[in-house]
């Protein structure tokens, strides 16, 4: 079988992560290093790499992903506000971890472009 990536070790609890919402499908707990007052990350617990290597079986995951922004959002109190989404692909979108997620910044103003 191969390695666990970090993402499926917090969410085996191998790794301590603050985790502010989870089911069955994915969780979603605080970035280690935030760039925003709030900073989340939404991972699919089925390590899909990237979004450019989701496949037609991963639709109905990507659905829900982005249907718990909405929920996750209100829980944490910033979706009247605003809030930024993003998500990393590869070498030139500056991705670290090899296993989808969906960063979530929140609590201030955001600027475009992005860096
Ligand atoms: P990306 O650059 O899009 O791949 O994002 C990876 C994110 O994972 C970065 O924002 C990191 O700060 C975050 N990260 C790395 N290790 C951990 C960890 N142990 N717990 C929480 N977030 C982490």
């Amino acid at each position: 079988m191969a390695d666990k990536t970090l993402f499926q070790k917090i969410a085996d609890r191998e790794i301590p992560a603050e985790i502010v919402y989870e089911d069955d499908l994915c969780l979603c707990f605080r970035d280690i290093n935030p760039q925003a007052p709030v900073h989340l990350l939404l991972v699919p617990r089925k390590p899909v790499p990237r979004i450019a290597e989701a496949t037609p079986e991963d639709q109905e995951l990507l659905g829900h992903l982005f249907s718990r922004v909405r929920l996750i959002a209100e829980q944490e109190g910033f979706a009247t506000a605003g809030f930024r989404t993003v998500v990393n692909n590869g070498p030139h979108g500056g991705e670290e971890v090899p296993h989808l997620h969906i960063h979530l910044l929140a609590g201030r103003q955001m600027t475009w472009p992005p860096g």
